[in-house]
């Protein structure tokens, strides 16, 4: 893409990857978009995708199906800005399919937590924002909507606090709000930064920049606004945590910003700030020690797996996220898992709307493979013989259970392997109860759209129709505790243990306090919301 030459070495270095993560409507798409604007990879705003309505959500997806193109709800962007080459993480805009972000949030290195200024942190970000905190990435807080009417700055900071229980310290600084947003006061360099033009989001803001004492402030800004800012300033210096770098790239404390990325204020120098201080991808864990990007041996994971739509073939892509090494196409590979070699002959990339051929890719980039059904989500592809295998992806706390069977037995068949195939994918999750046959199948999902999916596609793509009954149960726990032995262990009434996919024991429960309960009926036992 870039026109410089960078060896291999700089490749690794220049790679920055990331996922926006947010609650829906607090403007991960917008600001998608403006960075793709500040990266060159379109010319005006409002081109990348349209607005997904929540109502329409799998009706959208149905649409893009028919598309038979790559749903835009999975698409990795990539774009170069000053000799970066960075990659969003695209991830689906409604809550019912969050368990794909999830899975996205393995395969990035940073987070994005775009917050509404008048919301505060919501629903959807706490549960998001848990999920990066387990994987320890650094998090980037941008404080979204700044050109409209929001909470008290200071109140946003202890709200992210309280709820998510992680110190930010505010790279930046609002100047007005509400209309009146006038730019930033810049922690860093220790200047304001007052706004200027941008067409209404359309192109790039420009700024104006000088000392927080400038007295040209007192009258561009006003004389209260200027000796507000100076006093709140003065406060966060004062009361306000450090910049540590460390804790940042560890996720202990989160950089935060002002901007609006609908009018595109702040929005660059958030970028650039966030290329400031992260890292290139790190060593990431695997069961030969940590692997080294810059190692010779290429490898990756694969995060996601999303049906390439057309059913005649019904082909897939799966989603690889590049760990170490340097990828060329048609490179034959070892499927660990498998233990089999598989060709790369024609790998994808994706900027913004385009699918492009890739010849070569870097640790940090995602490519998308052909996958003839031979891929599972977690799954490890290396070049060497040395069996190295990723981490596995955890499996996440569905909240929604029904009881699945075939209305024709005579297509069972079908319907187990459509099953099979779709939790391959990582579209359900499918639970058994110990002894009993295939025949009753309970499914879990995270969002209750994902049922309508599940349907939707068994009868498109398997031709089976099914009977689904939806079960009660809101928890599911997995049973961690040595030498379990069902027989010996006591559940209250209205729970369910049955097993997952890796025959592992798992507990459903219909509400906290029988999940108390069985912790207290069972001593040494310990109940994990996620599976690894
Ligand atoms: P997503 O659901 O998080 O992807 O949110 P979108 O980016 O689609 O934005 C949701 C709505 O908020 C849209 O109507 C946007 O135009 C609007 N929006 C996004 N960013 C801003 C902003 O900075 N200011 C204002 N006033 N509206 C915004």
């Amino acid at each position: 893409m870039s026109e410089k030459n960078f060896n291999f070495v700089d490749e690794v270095r220049r790679r920055r990857t990331f996922a926006i993560i947010s609650h829906p409507d607090a403007g991960k798409t917008t600001l998608t978009e403006k960075l793709l604007l500040y990266g060159g990879v379109i010319r005006s705003a409002g081109s990348v995708k349209s607005r997904r309505s929540n109502k329409h959500a799998v009706s959208d997806w149905m649409e893009i199906e028919k598309k038979r193109g790559i749903s835009v709800t999975s698409s990795v962007l990539q774009f170069e800005y000053d000799d970066f080459c960075i990659n969003i993480l695209d991830t689906p805009g409604h809550q019912d399919f969050s368990e794909d972000t999830y899975r996205t949030l393995m395969a990035a290195d940073n987070a994005v937590m775009v917050i509404d200024c008048a919301k505060g942190v919501e629903e959807q970000t706490k549960k998001l924002f848990q999920v990066c905190k387990m994987r320890g990435i650094p998090i980037f807080t941008f404080i979204n909507k700044m050109d409209r009417a929001g909470k008290d700055p200071f109140e946003l900071m202890e709200d992210i606090e309280k709820v998510l229980g992680i110190r930010s310290y505010p790279m930046n600084w609002p100047i007005g709000t509400d209309n009146n947003f006038k730019g930033v006061y810049n922690r860093q360099k220790k200047q304001i930064e007052l706004f200027n033009g941008g067409n209404h989001g359309q192109s790039i803001a420009e700024t104006i920049t000088g000392d927080i004492d400038d007295a040209k402030f007192s009258s561009l800004l006003g004389e209260e606004i200027h000796e507000k800012l100076q006093n709140e300033i003065e406060l966060l210096d004062i009361a306000g945590d450090e910049f540590n770098l460390e804790q940042i790239l560890n996720g202990q404390l989160t950089p935060m910003f002002f901007g609006s990325a609908l009018t595109n204020f702040g929005v660059e120098p958030f970028l650039q700030s966030f290329l400031d201080i992260t890292t290139p991808p790190k060593p990431r864990a695997s069961n030969l020690g940590d692997i080294d990007p810059q190692s010779d041996n290429f490898s990756g994971f694969i995060f996601k797996i999303q049906a390439n739509m057309d059913p005649a073939h019904r082909d897939r892509i799966a989603f690889l996220r590049i760990c170490s090494g340097k990828f060329e196409k048609g490179m034959t590979v070892n499927h660990v898992q498998r233990n089999k070699k598989v060709r790369l002959a024609q790998p994808q990339q994706f900027l913004a709307q385009d699918r492009i051929i890739v010849d070569t890719a870097y640790p940090g980039d995602i490519i998308g493979i052909h996958d003839p059904g031979i891929f599972k989500i977690g799954d490890t592809l290396c070049e060497d013989q040395s069996k190295l295998q990723y981490e596995g992806i955890p499996k996440f706390a569905p909240e929604h259970f029904a009881k699945i069977s075939t209305k024709n037995s005579l297509k069972r068949k079908q319907f187990l392997k459509g099953i099979t195939q779709l939790s391959e994918e990582g579209t359900i999750q499918v639970y058994k109860r110990p002894n009993i046959g295939m025949e009753e199948l309970i499914i879990g999902v995270v969002g209750v759209l994902q049922f309508e999916v599940l349907e939707y596609r068994l009868k498109n793509e398997y031709g089976v129709d099914v009977i689904s009954e939806r079960l009660p149960f809101r928890y599911i726990r997995w049973i961690k505790m040595d030498n379990f032995d069902a027989s010996t262990f006591s559940l209250p009434m209205d729970t369910l243990l049955v097993e997952d996919e890796d025959k592992k024991p798992v507990l459903l429960f219909q509400n906290e306090w029988s999940i108390r309960h069985a912790i207290e009926r069972n001593k040494n036992v310990v109940l994990k919301e996620v599976s690894l």
